[in-house]
């Protein structure tokens, strides 16, 4: 632990403290930890991330994968210790497996720790195994439904039966399933129980995602939104949840079910704030770099990417970027129920 004192007072008093990377921002807090979206597109229109009718970026805007490759490539030679690939959807990218070998040499020179992907896994029984040859050994599958119909109508688009092959090649590959489910007030939350029992019989942790106020969905999202506190209470009626001490960096707190031995996440970004262990930060399939999910702050980093041949500009660009990183979000669900962030979760990367 180191102690860092700064203008804004305790909350920042007490930061756990990784020296391994020379990205270190205004508030003491190691960056090791970056997401990167490779597209924007996605095969399904969940109706928390999405409006039916989504505009996507232009084609000529986005990233090459090599170019993703090279951005990568200079964070980890930052100090950043785990990259994690998702987008909107990260495997319907063509030749996206392309990029994680590429990146799984980070993890064979040691220079990675961990190389993680998250995934709607519609198209995972085409690239579990190809996945776990490059080096990933967990994967975070989005599922909000057990139920085909009700999936149906929270995806719009989906197939759960997809979905389905999906884990099962996750598991026969060996990848570690963690699955992630947003709680939706009237939607999926008479669920819970059903999916703590099965991720308990299965194996997998499971976590539960608060509605986020990001990008223009339409009407609904005031509708949708349900505290985790009430999740946790519902599920303590059937379950012992024991508090585990443990901080990722992230923003979940986690306990561990007695009767099941699996661990249940909460991701609570409107109750509660976590911001001051963030480890981490997001790049778009653009290079665009977002300190904080929540804030517009960012960098363009293609501009120096595309500027020179060396990296050095890039580099710049990444460290003076790291020291604007801000305190923290202002996420709030306002009474005209507009997003506080206007951009999409499938455009920054969830
Ligand atoms: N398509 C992949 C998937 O669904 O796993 C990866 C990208 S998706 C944007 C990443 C995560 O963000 C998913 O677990 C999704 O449920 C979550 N998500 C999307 N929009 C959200 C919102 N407005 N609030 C909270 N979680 C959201
Ligand atoms: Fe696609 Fe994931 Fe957004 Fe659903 S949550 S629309 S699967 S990007």
């Amino acid at each position: 632990m180191l102690s860092v004192k700064t203008a804004l007072g305790n909350a920042f008093a007490m930061v756990p403290q990784e020296r391994t990377s020379s990205l270190v921002d205004p508030f003491g807090r190691a960056v090791t930890y970056l997401r990167v979206s490779v597209t924007d597109r996605c095969d399904f229109r969940c109706m928390y991330c999405m409006s039916e009718d989504m505009t996507f970026l232009p084609k000529a805007e986005i990233l090459t994968l090599e170019e993703l490759d090279r951005l990568c490539g200079a964070f980890v030679r930052l100090g950043i210790r785990k990259l994690r690939v998702t987008g909107g959807e990260p495997l319907v990218r063509r030749n996206v497996m392309s990029l994680f070998h590429a990146l799984g040499r980070h993890l064979s020179a040691g220079a990675l720790d961990e190389l993680t992907v998250t995934t709607n896994a519609s198209q995972l029984s085409r690239f579990a195994t190809e996945l776990a040859d490059v080096g990933v050994k967990r994967v975070n599958i989005s599922l909000d439904s057990r139920d085909p119909e009700r999936f149906r109508t929270i995806t719009r688009w989906g197939r759960l039966d997809r979905v389905f092959e999906g884990i099962e090649a996750a598991k026969a590959a060996g990848l570690r399933v963690k699955i992630n489910t947003v709680a939706l007030k009237g939607v999926n939350d008479d669920e819970f129980d059903d999916l703590a029992s099965w991720c308990g019989v299965e194996g997998f942790d499971l976590t539960f995602i608060e509605v986020m106020p990001m990008g223009e969905i339409g009407p609904q999202r005031l509708d949708q939104f349900l505290p985790l506190t009430t999740v946790r209470e519902r599920l303590e009626l059937r379950w012992t949840l024991v508090d585990v001490e443990e901080r990722t960096g992230g923003p979940a707190h986690y306990v561990r079910v007695a009767e099941t031995g699996q661990r249940i996440g909460f991701i609570t970004p409107l109750t509660h704030n976590f911001c001051e262990g963030c480890n981490r930060v997001r790049l778009t399939c653009t290079g665009t770099l977002y300190m904080c999910l929540g804030q517009e702050n960012s960098a363009d980093l293609r501009a120096a990417l595309r500027e020179s041949e060396s990296d050095a500009p890039l580099v710049a660009a990444i460290t003076a970027a790291i020291g604007r990183k801000p305190r923290g979000h202002d996420f709030v669900i306002d009474r005209q129920n507009r997003p506080s962030v206007p951009r999409h979760m499938s455009v920054t990367g969830g």
